[in-house]
Formats: C-alpha cells, structure tokens, sequence
C-alpha cells in the first residue's frame, strides 16, 4: 500500500490512481476545481449575492429553504441565510431515528437564534427500521433510505410553500471524497430501482415522494444553464459559491449559533449511525482508518498540515480500526444479530448493481 504524496489516502482505496509524482487522482481533481474556484472566486460571490438578492425580490412566505441536519455544514449555512443576508427561512429538518442528543441540542439552539421557521419530518420509527433492513438485506448499505428522506422532504417543503432559493450545505468542493463503492445518495432512480427488484410489503410514506417534472425540468434548466434560467427555483451548494473555511466557521456556529461538536468526533456528529457506515467502509477497504478520506479533504483545502494527519492516522491505527462502541446499539435498534449484519454487508459492493452507469448517474444527478 501506498499514500498519496499530497494527501494521506491510500491507493488501495476503490478508484484512486498514484500519478508518476505519488499524487493521487482525488487530488488532481481537487486542484482543477480549485483552480477554477479562484479564477471565479469573486464571480461566484457575486452571483451568490444576486441568488439572495432574487430570491427576495420573489416576495414569498419564505425566501429561502435551508434542510437542517444540526452538522457544522449546514447550519453555518443557517446562519449566512439568516444574519448576513436577512433571508426569510424555513429549515427543514429529517429525524432519521438517529439523531444524536447533541445533535438536537445543537437544532434547538440554531433555530431559536436564527429567528427561522422549522419543519421536521419524523417518520414512523418502526416502518422505518423495516425500511433501514429492507436496504441493507438486498444492498448492504442503510444511508441511501435516510437521505431519501431528507431530499423527499426538501422536494415537498419547497413545492408546498414555493420557496425560490434552496441552500445546501454540502459540496464537492469541501466534502470527503467517498466514491460509489461506498456510498450512495438519496436519488430516486436508485430507490426505486431497488424496490422494483426487491418490492417492500409496507407503506413507504415520505420516502416515495419525488418532485412532480415542472420541479425537475425548472432545476435542469437552471443547472444546465448554470443559474442562468430561473423559473422560480434556485438550488444551490452553498460551499460553490463562498468561502468554506472551517476555523472561521466553527468560530462563527459556535459564538453565533450556539453548536457544540462531539468530544471525539466533528464529523456527521448528528447522526448516531454514522460510525457505524464508516466502520462498513472499513472493513470494506482494511487500510482506511477511520478519518482518512476527511484528513486528506483537509490537506487539500490547507486547512491541515499532512504531518499531524499522519500522526493521527497512526493514533486511529493504534487505537484498533475495529468495531464501534456504536454498532450494539445501532443493531438493537433495527433488531438484527451481529450474524445477520455480517451476512448482509459481506458483499460490497451489492449496491452498485442498483447505481446505473457513471453517464447516467451523471445525468440523473442534473435532471433529479
Ligand atoms: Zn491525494
């Protein structure tokens, strides 16, 4: 095994290339995005600026939609909407029944000092938990059902009270790089194409709902035309277009927002599952440890030093890549032996059946 001579990701990892330099294909990519990014830094504010500035001149009940999940990423997005641009906000919030405590002190907090509306979706516990093995029975993984919800219920917020501007805190720009070896989004076509091949016998309530195809067709036109045409909606990553810096953004959430990390974990915090999928991504790929991919996401936005990266890769090392405290309870909590996990996840890449080829992915991704 080797690691990248920029990052610290592993050529072992699915899809990744050393290049004669040692420097590895996440980080190519990473800089012609960032090259890009600051050829057009100031265009791409500017454009922001005139998204918000739209988006209030549209003079609706909300100008913008901001799905909350109680991370870093999104609720600095919360507080750029509501206290620099003086949006009118409604947050959208999906319970995936494994909301952190943390995490819920962390929304309770960011709403009431926003001054925003909220709206959570709190599926049925137990119709879920059906669904979380449903997804895990027939294609080894569990996100997929949780994300579906939070797009569902995004599409359906938005359409009910015809919010112009969606703000999403999440971008390539500023994410790990997990590929879809390892992950899978919450996009319909892959939903449905599970159940189409595996039918699950019970109410699939928000989870089946999908934008109506005036929705689709108006965010087409306006990624095709990049933000060009806007028939009354303007979906946005918010990371594309401003600055991402995350000293000034755990400064900002922590003094303005009241949010407070997890002891030993910053990332995806809200959600109780999360060790859990990264521990399948783990066992999956031996030499990930479990921070790899977000160190190396890090170093490549100069936001860490590879020294000290490796050093805490060596501290995960030996701290044992093994089982998480957080695996009892998450199989408790769906009602499966550790057997019947092993036997379900055994194969990795299950998943990937149901994903369609790259060009389609790439296409659906427009059109979802
Ligand atoms: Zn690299």
């Amino acid at each position: 095994m080797r690691l990248c001579s920029r990052c610290v990701t592993a050529d072992t990892y699915p899809g990744i290339v050393l290049d004669r330099d040692g420097v590895c294909s996440h980080c190519r990519e990473f800089e012609s995005i960032q090259r890009s990014w600051e050829e057009t830094r100031q265009s791409k504010l500017d454009r922001f600026e005139r998204l918000v500035a739209w988006a209030k001149k549209q003079g609706r009940r909300y100008d913008a939609l901001v799905p909350l999940s109680g991370g870093k990423d999104s609720t600095y997005v919360l507080y750029l909407a509501t206290k620099k641009y003086n949006l009118k906000v409604l947050c959208y919030t999906f319970d995936n029944g494994f909301q952190s405590d943390i995490a819920r002190q962390n929304l309770a907090e960011a709403v009431r000092r926003s001054g925003a509306d909220q709206i959570l979706i709190r599926p049925n516990p137990s119709e879920t938990r059906e669904l979380y093995k449903h997804f895990l029975r027939y294609t080894g993984l569990f996100c997929p059902v949780c994300m579906r919800g939070i797009y569902a219920g995004t599409f359906a917020v938005t359409q009910q009270f015809h919010i112009p501007l969606v703000l999403n805190g999440t971008s390539a720009r500023t994410e790990e790089r997990v590929g879809p070896e390892f992950f899978q989004d919450g996009r319909y076509s892959f939903f449905r194409s599970v159940l189409k091949a595996h039918q699950f016998p019970r109410n699939l309530g928000i989870f089946d709902y999908d934008r109506s195809l005036l929705h689709k067709i108006k965010r087409g036109l306006f990624v095709l035309s990049n933000g060009r045409i806007r028939l009354g909606l303007a979906e946005v990553q918010v990371p594309d277009f401003l600055d991402w810096n995350y000293t000034a953004i755990y400064r900002l959430i922590t003094t303005e927002m009241g949010w407070r990390a997890l002891p030993d974990r910053d990332e995806h915090g809200d959600c109780d599952a999360e060790p859990v999928a990264n521990y399948l991504r783990r066992f999956r790929v031996p030499e990930l440890t479990r921070n790899m991919l977000r160190h190396s996401a890090e170093i490549r936005a100069g936001q860490r030093d590879r020294c000290s990266a490796l050093q805490e890769m060596e501290n995960e090392r030996r701290q044992g890549g093994g089982v998480p405290a957080e695996l009892e309870s998450f199989l408790t909590h769906l009602g499966l032996t550790p057997e019947e996990f092993r036997s379900q996840t055994a194969d990795p890449f299950r998943h990937m059946q149901f994903q369609g080829t790259e060009l389609l992915r790439r296409l659906l991704n427009t059109i979802r």
